[in-house]
């Protein structure tokens, strides 16, 4: 089946997906295009990009764990707090998620 858009916007990234949505507002009719390398591992498209998928926002989860790993190593026990600090990595990569 053809159909015809005003406007085509290749890649879904940050860049891409906002481009769309204001051509949307705009009253354009809208195809955003996207390869997918990012897909979910049941195959599920994951639109975003580098930044929702791999970049600004997982690092920034990978960030908050560490800085909360480094309070908990280095700051509680002046708080009265014992913890012992061990690392699960699958549960900081899961987090990132
Ligand atoms: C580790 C890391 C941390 C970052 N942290 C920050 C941050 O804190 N703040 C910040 O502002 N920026 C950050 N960035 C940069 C930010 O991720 C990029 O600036 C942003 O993703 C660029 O958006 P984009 O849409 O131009 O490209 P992308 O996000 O790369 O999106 C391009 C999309 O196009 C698709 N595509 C490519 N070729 C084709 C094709 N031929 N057909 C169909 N689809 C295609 C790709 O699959 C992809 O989904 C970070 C980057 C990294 C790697």
């Amino acid at each position: 089946m053809e159909k015809q858009y005003d406007v085509a916007i290749i890649g879904a990234g940050s860049g891409g997906y906002i481009a769309a949505i204001r051509a949307g507002q705009l009253g354009l009719s809208v195809a955003c295009i996207e390869s997918n390398p990012y897909a979910a591992p049941d195959g599920q498209p994951r639109p975003g990009g580098t930044c929702l998928n791999v970049g600004c926002i997982p690092s920034k989860a990978l960030l908050a764990s560490s800085h909360l790993y480094e309070q908990v190593v280095h700051h509680t026990a002046e708080h009265g707090i014992s913890t012992g600090g061990r690392l699960r990595i699958r549960k900081i990569k899961h987090a990132k998620a």
